[in-house]
């Protein structure tokens, strides 16, 4: 009988990538927020040089609100960053910035499961605006015709 080789790396990704997808987008879950940007540097473990950094706006009709991003460590089993909490604790408190790091709690490679942790550190940085009392949000229109539509 075949019996497929494990690979946690790709099962953990995949289970992850189906949960994202089963979220509800940015704009459902958080009606006040109006614009989020977003600041993400990488560090390898020890060390104080970023490996990249970027910074973009999230399209919010489009983003899923369980936040998640990918760990730099392309051998890294189970980890990954996971901003929800971040994002919904500024937005619950209105908060224009917040900032904060996560170090990974993957492990560094396949070998090294239950050994060693992959410890790569995401810094961030979340910048919203929020919508004033009344004010339309202009972005949710497309998506609510298509629910009203069926
Ligand atoms: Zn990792």
């Amino acid at each position: 009988m075949y019996e497929p080789k494990p690979n946690p790396r790709k099962e953990y990704r995949e289970q992850e990538g189906r949960r994202v997808e089963d979220s509800a987008t940015i704009a459902q879950t958080f009606h006040s927020l109006k614009s989020l940007t977003l600041k993400l540097a990488y560090f390898r473990p020890g060390s104080f040089t970023r490996n990249s950094e970027i910074k973009y706006t999230v399209n919010l009709a489009h983003a899923k609100a369980r936040f998640r991003f990918n760990c730099p460590n392309d051998q890294c089993v189970g980890g990954d960053y996971d901003l929800s909490a971040a994002l919904a604790n500024a937005v619950a408190a209105k908060e224009t910035t917040q900032s904060g790091e996560i170090i990974c709690q993957g492990w560094r490679c396949q070998t090294a499961i239950g050994t060693i942790r992959c410890e790569h550190t995401l810094k961030y940085t979340l910048t919203a605006a929020y919508l004033e009392s009344g004010e339309p949000a202009g972005f949710l229109d497309a998506d609510a015709a298509k629910v009203a539509v069926g």
